[in-house]
């Protein structure tokens, strides 16, 4: 216990372990400001604990049959849909989100899951025969061995049960190092786990900060990371796990843009923008949080439609059935937010709507921000070039299509982007073009569904595989080649290199 606060564990050799390092961190409910729990930081050491028990029960894992590793997961499937209920509440406490996004987040983070169900089919090798006189070759996909995955605060279950999915599936053991800031999902994660019947111990979670990070990218024993959050950290991430010899996929931010062409239904532009930008107080990596409008003329229709519904935004505290937007994660993020409205101001950008102001009665110490709306934004202004990853929507008027393609391209992120059309040809050279992971026609945030993959191009990706699906079937096992003869017959020595 920190003071009169629980303490979150950490879940080390099947168990609940709680860590004796000393070193810890506040947990808070946004929507009050109160500290609600505590989080012990795992030491390297306590890590090295984890892997090794990771390790031992990776060996008996990986030798089950596919089809009875999938039968757990179906049993973690249904569990997580008994359990979405209170798998969100326990989301909302600590994040802050509505409770109608938390159980959107439940129900996308159990697709990978549902996909993982079939992974008997997805782990099928490919055979040829007679490639040479009896010679045959058959491929195979051997789990890596412990794959770690080290997840950000504002998706504490869907991100987690993306990369868990198919780690466990392919037979690795699979070790969480979950957010500080939104720690204890991952006790629910683990619990449901464990009642599918999951043997101890290729289930871990260290709760920690960058020494558990380290620990994990530096271990000899931890063969593949996935990491979710901030580019800067995702940069970092990739470069110490691959310097440490592991496969890495590292995911990082977005400013992702929303083009709007002046044949698109403005009615259904605001409302996809609406939610796709205040949606979670912006705090999601496929947040809308530039709006580029095509032509001044849709922009000025488009900002005089937003300015009005913006203000309107419902903001409460996730216990209000209405609310439509809920406070940001912490009182330092929402400093950050408004240093960049500060910098928008200072650099010449029109505030259309000012949210600094907003205040909720009775939830004074909550850290809620209004939502905010900048028009006339240049591609130099830094509210423009970074990730805000708040409640504020730029408003970037391109001239032209290609104006807007082109400004697009030159971001340096390239998580997601959309185009509002009604124009078939317009929108599928768009595709065809943009360089940017995920693609939305007329749909604003194109999150794939958990059998195809997910994953954005430039530095919101680094690493060459997406986060689910297919790919990452290929992500966490090792292809194995086969070359066979069954030839008594043959003789002699060959030195020639073997042709067919
Ligand atoms: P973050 O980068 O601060 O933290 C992510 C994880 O890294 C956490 O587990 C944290 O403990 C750890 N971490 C933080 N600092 C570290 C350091 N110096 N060394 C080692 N580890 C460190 O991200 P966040 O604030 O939790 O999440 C928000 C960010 O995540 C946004 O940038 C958002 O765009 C991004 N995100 C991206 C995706 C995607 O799929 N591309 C999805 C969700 C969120």
């Amino acid at each position: 216990m920190h003071g009169s606060v629980p303490n979150v564990a950490s879940v080390v050799e099947g168990s609940l372990y709680q860590s004796k390092s000393g070193r810890s961190s506040p947990v808070y409910n946004p929507a009050t400001g109160e500290q609600i729990a505590s989080v012990a930081l795992c030491s390297s050491q306590e890590v090295a604990k984890a892997v090794a028990a990771a390790v031992s029960a990776q060996e008996a894992w990986g030798e089950t049959p596919a089809a009875e590793r999938a039968r757990l997961m179906f049993r973690l499937r249904d569990l997580l849909e008994d359990q979405t209920e209170q798998l969100a509440l326990t989301i909302s406490r600590e994040h802050g989100k509505t409770h109608g996004d938390a159980l959107g987040e439940v129900a996308r983070g159990i697709e990978p899951i549902v996909f993982a169900c079939g992974i008997a089919h997805a782990l099928k090798g490919e055979h040829s025969t007679n490639v040479a006189r009896q010679v045959d070759t058959h491929t195979l996909r051997q789990p890596v061995g412990v794959c770690a995955g080290i997840t950000p605060f504002n998706f504490p279950v869907m991100v987690p049960l993306w990369m868990l999915a198919n780690a466990l599936a392919c037979g690795n053991s699979f070790i969480l190092k979950p957010s500080e800031r939104d720690p204890s999902a991952s006790l629910l994660l683990f619990e449901l786990i464990e009642r599918a019947g999951f043997p101890k111990g290729v289930f871990s979670v260290v709760q920690g900060d960058k020494e558990a990070v380290d620990a994990l990218l530096t271990h000899e024993d931890v063969q593949a990371i996935s990491f979710v959050g901030s580019t800067p950290i995702a940069e970092y991430v990739y470069t110490t796990g691959c310097a440490h010899g592991k496969r890495v996929q590292a995911l990082g931010g977005a400013k992702n843009h929303m083009v709007v062409m002046p044949d698109a239904n403005l009615e259904k532009v605001c409302d996809a923008l609406m939610g796709s930008a205040y949606g979670a107080a912006g705090e999601r990596c496929m947040a809308i949080s530039v709006a580029m409008p095509v032509g001044d003329a849709v922009a000025d229709a488009l900002v005089a439609k937003l300015a009005e519904r913006v203000k309107q935004i419902r903001i409460a505290p996730s216990t209000d059935a209405q609310a439509e937007m809920g406070p940001l994660i912490t009182k330092q993020h929402r400093e950050k937010v408004l240093g960049y409205i500060e910098s928008g101001i200072d650099e010449g950008a029109e505030l259309v709507v000012d949210g600094r102001n907003f205040r909720l009665a009775e939830h004074e110490n909550g850290y809620f921000l209004g939502g905010c709306l900048f028009d006339r934004v240049s591609p130099s202004m830094r509210i423009y070039r970074e990730e805000i990853f708040g409640p504020v929507l730029v408003v970037v008027r391109a001239a032209s299509l290609e104006e807007a393609v082109s400004l697009t391209n030159g971001h340096e992120l390239g998580n997601g982007v959309a185009i509002f059309t009604r124009d078939g040809g317009v929108a599928r050279n768009f595709a065809r073009r943009i360089k940017i992971g995920m693609v939305g026609v007329n749909v604003p945030i194109p999150v794939p569904v958990g059998f195809h993959s997910f994953g954005g191009w430039k530095r919101s990706l680094f690493g060459s595989h997406g986060i689910y699906g297919e790919e990452t079937v290929h992500f966490y096992t090792k292809l194995k080649t086969v070359t066979t003869r069954w030839d008594e017959g043959q003789q002699g020595a060959e030195f020639n290199f073997p042709k067919a």
